[in-house]
């Protein structure tokens, strides 16, 4: 299934691209233990099934995107994405997106932002747009020197387009984005990483960002990250958001899980597991 509604929030999931994932470079330390622990799910080459989505809701009648995805240009070690033919396909233009909101800044997560067209030109893909992106991540991505690094070029290229634009709101932590959406502060991924909490009619559900690339992490939220910028405070952050999850019965909406990475936290055997809707 890949749309939900949680009271009057339509949630729609469009997968930007699958995505592999080795154990060894996600949690290195434990790496053995998840080998074992997910040995049915690796492929040939022990890699693990993952993706990158990004999630459409429709709030109070407006069409707001949670992330961009990975975007259409060829990046080393990256697959290209493909949202902008999933988009198409869900009835939806780029230009009837009102809002995106951005969890965080990193390369798979901003890449639809900005479109070269055939006349060379790069564009904001989402041309009618408002971008929603927390102050901290934008003050600790967009300073000159992280701008001037290679592997930041996803910055200058999908990000730095927008400044002059008019139509970014920074936002500072916890805040209401609309009646029913609201940031919730995840911090360790990236000092400026949001999840995205929805209460809605009593429903609830979290769209996690980055606080977790894999449900290895339900059990072992501890096994730590290089990928989070600040390991130990990811680790934190990750068992919070779980702990909340688990007590108020929201859905769990994970893009980076095996898409379209919706379901609710459930315990077997006394341990936690995610059961897809
Ligand atoms: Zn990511």
């Amino acid at each position: 299934m890949n749309t939900v509604k949680i009271g009057n929030v339509e949630i729609t999931a469009l997968q930007d691209s699958p995505f592999l994932m080795n154990p060894r470079v996600l949690v290195p330390e434990h790496a053995d233990e998840m080998l074992v622990e997910w040995g049915h799910q690796l492929d040939a080459r022990q890699l693990l099934m993952n993706s990158i989505t990004t999630y459409l809701l429709r709030s109070e009648g407006k069409n707001i995107l949670i992330d961009t995805g990975v975007g259409g240009r060829r990046r080393p070690g990256m697959p290209p994405g493909k949202l902008d033919e999933t988009l198409a396909a869900a009835g939806i233009s780029p230009s009837e997106i009102d809002l995106v909101i951005h969890t965080h800044l990193h390369i798979d997560h901003v890449g639809w932002n900005t479109v070269e067209y055939a006349d060379g030109k790069s564009r904001v893909f989402f041309d009618r747009a408002r971008f929603m992106i927390q102050q901290i991540e934008w003050d600790y991505w967009m300073t000159p020197e992280m701008l001037a690094e290679p592997r930041n070029l996803h910055l200058v290229e999908c990000v730095k387009p927008l400044e002059g634009t008019g139509r970014i709101d920074f936002r500072t932590g916890e805040s209401a984005i609309d009646a029913n959406l609201t940031f919730v502060p995840t911090p360790g991924h990236t000092p400026g990483h949001v999840a995205i909490g929805i209460l809605s009619a009593g429903e609830r559900a979290v769209i996690i960002g980055d606080a977790s690339h894999h449900p290895v992490h339900l059990v072992h939220p501890d096994w730590q990250v290089p990928l989070d910028r600040d390991r130990e405070l990811a680790a934190r952050t990750r068992a919070k958001l779980f702990d909340e999850v688990e007590r108020d019965g929201s859905t769990l909406i994970a893009g980076h899980w095996t898409y379209p990475g919706m379901g609710r936290i459930v315990r077997l055997d006394g341990k936690r597991s995610f059961q897809a809707l």
